[in-house]
């Protein structure tokens, strides 16, 4: 992965080295961001001169903490809970929280990181925060879960408020999660302050879209990327990973711009149904019945099930990896470019490995870093902020719309900060940038601090 960096920023990923040892995915997703902003940084001697890149790498505040609750059998169990704050300089820390057995602080720090500069491309005012647990809810009843959420949020409250963090989902915290969340919150503070989390129930706070906003917003900026040679989504296959939140919504989106969306997966395995995935027989599996993606397979005529192996093997021409990070290596790409794939998205926080990436630009795939691709739930996050700030609720077609336009607007400052900094069509190298220069310009007002 490590190529070697320019002087101009290689001491700064030096130390970022030494001072956190063991955390890959964190020295991964900073290396990505250095190398890409290197043509900014030359420009702008006074971001060197006041330190912006050592202060950007270094969170302003990293909460780590113990999440003691009682199992279904009487049994004390004990997670652990991280917030890492990293960077309130465009707003109010926010990102979401993910409940997974894989968390540590090297995974969250990661996705902070990245949250940062992704949250900058929307150009609203969210800052950049990341959190979660190594708590795995899978086979956990209702009650664990709520038992377990209201023990994190016992602690992960003080950290709170609408203008100071607010969290929302990721992976393994969606509706009901955030449910128990907020009513603890509610419940120790004695405060209903719908500001404080987004991704809430529609009903109580929630905002029209932000479900499916993910999955919708990856799947516009394809065909915003598709539409600068002049083509569209129509009539081409879709290879979607991961069957959560964003992949389905990717696949409904994808589906009623006359894509043909034919896999999703999960740990297991995939499926693949040539016909196009019916995404009322997906969602049913995979939200209400919370079920193995196999059972799509079951049920569905026509279509199978692979065990054990990664839907990249499969043919299409448009790719969205929607699964979770480091799941699409170099020989993964491989196989993608020599089945004739013209466009790579990501769904998911930095899915594709280094190689990958390199991969897909060599052959001239058009790609998308999840930063740009992946805006559209925090984006609209922000729409959700919004709503609550002023008691308001927008309709489902009125908040779609200021989705689309969103994404329009982030594909548009990706690819004219990639020409601007002599990359032109290199959206990894323009996202970042264009995130990187606003950060860094409010970072240069505000002062050292
Ligand atoms: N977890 C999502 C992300 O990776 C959404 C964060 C949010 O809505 O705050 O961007």
């Amino acid at each position: 992965m490590d190529s070697v960096l320019p002087e101009t920023v290689r001491p700064v990923y030096d130390a970022v080295l030494k001072r956190n040892p063991h955390e890959p995915e964190f020295h991964q997703a900073v290396h990505e961001v250095l190398e890409s902003i290197v043509p900014v940084v030359e420009q702008h001697p006074a971001f060197a001169e006041s330190g912006i890149l050592e202060r950007l790498v270094e969170p302003e505040r990293q909460i780590m903490f113990r999440v003691p609750w009682i199992d279904d059998q009487g049994v004390l169990q004990v997670n652990r809970g991280f917030r890492v704050q990293f960077s309130s300089v465009l707003g109010p820390y926010k990102g979401g929280l993910r409940f997974h057995s894989s968390v540590n602080l090297s995974i969250i720090k990661f996705l902070g990181f990245e949250q940062i500069f992704k949250n900058a491309l929307t150009g609203q005012g969210i800052g950049g925060a990341k959190g979660g647990s190594d708590f795995d809810p899978h086979g956990r009843s209702d009650g664990e879960i709520m038992r377990f959420c209201q023990s994190f949020m016992n602690e992960l409250y003080r950290h709170l408020g609408e203008h100071t963090d607010v969290p929302a989902g990721d992976i393994g915290v969606g509706a009901r999660e955030i449910g128990y969340l907020f009513g603890q919150y509610r419940k120790i503070t004695n405060r209903h302050e719908s500001g404080m989390f987004t991704g809430k129930g529609v009903s109580w706070g929630g905002a029209e879209v932000r479900t499916e906003a993910t999955g919708y917003g990856s799947v516009f900026f394809i065909e915003e990327m598709l539409g600068v040679h002049g083509e569209s989504l129509a009539g081409k296959r879709v290879i979607v990973s991961g069957s959560g939140n964003v992949a389905i919504y990717a696949i409904e989106k994808a589906t009623q711009l006359g894509a043909i969306p034919i896999t999703a997966s999960d740990s297991s395995g995939y499926i693949i149904d040539e016909d196009g995935i019916d995404v009322a027989l997906l969602k049913q599996v995979k939200e209400v019945e919370r079920a193995r993606i196999s059972e799509y397979a079951a049920r569905k005529p026509g279509a199978r099930f692979v065990e054990g192996a990664r839907v990249w093997e499969v043919p299409g021409e448009i790719a969205i990896p929607c699964a979770t990070q480091n799941e699409l290596d170099g020989d993964d790409a491989r196989a993608l470019v020599a089945s004739g794939v013209r466009a790579v998205a990501e769904g998911a926080n930095m899915p594709c490995l280094p190689e990958a990436v390199l991969v897909f630009q060599q052959a001239g795939v058009l790609f998308a870093p999840g930063k740009a691709a992946n805006a559209g739930g925090v984006a609209t996050s922000a729409l959700e902020m919004s709503q609550n700030a002023a008691r308001q609720r927008w309709g489902f077609n009125d908040s779609e719309e200021k989705l689309r336009h969103i994404m329009a607007n982030v594909h548009a400052s990706a690819f004219d900060a990639a020409a601007r900094y002599g990359h032109p069509g290199d959206y990894v190298v323009g996202a970042n940038c264009a995130g990187f220069e606003r950060v860094a310009h409010a970072m240069l007002a505000q002062g050292v601090i």
